[in-house]
């Protein structure tokens, strides 16, 4: 029988390409998604076969949708093979109202969950604890000797302290969870309890889904085989991800990306690396976070310019290796410290309990 995965925030970009690539290599894909309409639209415009998935709603924003999705994909399925965490959601302009230039930074303030949560930390992080959670379960009847949990980390969430992408303004700062302690519901926004910015938000929640990883790893990887890993898959600076961000960003962001950092890979290069995280053997060490180093990582690029002339096909990634692997200890920043994690895991219990 087919193996089965469930990626969340399969609607749109990564997550749709990952889910195309998979389906495309015999997988069923259960698309988690908050829009059922937009999800269908979606699949289909990327020549998905109606055989090979299928649309389940989750709104990551809310533990009942959650938990919804959950039971209904039990009546559906006897077990899971695979678990990617992908949604997220980026609001680069949001600042507290009033603080800066109006007309600048029009973005407004902080937006909430069902549960009065601020979004990013709600549909980026604790949605996603919740699920893994539950779907351990489902994950512990797989078949497959390896089962595999993928959690989307980012260049930003600077747990990789050489790389640029992670010295930029304003830096994710979790701090000792002091937010977190006091049940991140307003007037509280942000984990460390500072002052509202919506692009910092986004950084803390995906060091958050870094510890998310290290913590399951840590926790049940030795009982269950469960193969728990992260990845940042480059910059794929066309996504919807930065649907709030200004034009002009919009229109130079992936020229950026594309002559200074070098980090920048499309939509599809990026989900078939997202699917060899979940099928290939060679991404199946636990506790691994897999960096994308574009042209930078192949050394000035030989391999890069190799490409260009040939096919780019999923061997080739593969073969040239421009994924830096961080196994667990190697892993940075706030995410490093392991007394961190735990807190947080025990933090995150208590507010979905
Ligand atoms: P997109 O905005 O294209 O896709 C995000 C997906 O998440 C969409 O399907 C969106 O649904 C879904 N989503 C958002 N909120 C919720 C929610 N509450 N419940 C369920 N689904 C939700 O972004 P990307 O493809 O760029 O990002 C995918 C992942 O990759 C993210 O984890 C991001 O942090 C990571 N990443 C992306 C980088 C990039 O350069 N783009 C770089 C580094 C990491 P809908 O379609 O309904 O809006």
């Amino acid at each position: 029988s087919k193996k089965t995965v469930v990626i969340t925030g399969a609607s749109s970009g990564l997550g749709l390409q990952a889910a195309k690539s998979l389906a495309q290599q015999g997988w069923q894909v259960i698309m988690a998604c908050r829009d059922f309409q937009k999800a269908e639209k979606a699949a289909k415009e990327v020549g998905m076969d109606p055989e090979n998935y299928q649309v389940i709603h989750c709104d990551l924003a809310s533990k009942q949708s959650v938990r919804n999705f959950v039971q209904t994909f039990r009546t559906m399925y006897n077990s899971l093979d695979a678990l990617v965490c992908n949604a997220a959601v980026y609001f680069p302009n949001a600042h507290k109202e009033g603080v800066i230039l109006p007309g600048l930074f029009p973005g407004g303030g902080p937006r909430w969950s069902a549960e009065g949560h601020e979004m990013s930390f709600a549909a980026n992080y604790l949605g996603h604890f919740l699920l893994c959670k539950l779907l351990l379960e489902d994950l512990k009847k797989s078949s497959f000797s390896a089962p595999r949990c993928v959690i989307l980390g980012t260049v930003t969430a600077t747990v990789n302290g050489a790389e640029l992408g992670g010295m930029i303004p304003p830096l994710a700062h979790v701090g000792n969870f002091e937010g977190l302690e006091k049940g991140m519901k307003a007037p509280v926004t942000m984990l460390d309890g500072g002052a509202f910015d919506g692009a910092k938000a986004y950084k803390d929640s995906k060091v958050c889904d870094v510890m998310l990883m290290k913590e399951l790893h840590k926790r049940y990887h030795k009982e269950t085989g469960i193969v728990f890993t992260s990845l940042y898959p480059g910059c794929i600076a066309e996504t919807n991800l930065f649907r709030e961000h200004y034009p002009l960003f919009q229109n130079l962001f992936p020229a950026f990306h594309k002559t200074v950092t070098k980090a920048y890979v499309s939509q599809e290069e990026a989900g078939q690396r997202l699917a060899a995280c979940v099928a290939d053997e060679r991404y199946g060490t636990s506790g691994s976070y897999y960096s994308w180093e574009g042209e930078a990582g192949t050394g000035g690029g030989g391999g890069r310019e190799a490409v260009q002339n040939t096919e780019k096909d999923l061997d080739w990634f593969m073969n040239y290796g421009s994924f830096r692997t961080l196994s667990i200890d190697e892993i940075g920043g706030e995410a490093a410290d392991d007394q961190r994690c735990s807190k947080l895991w025990e933090l995150s219990e208590k507010l979905v309990a």
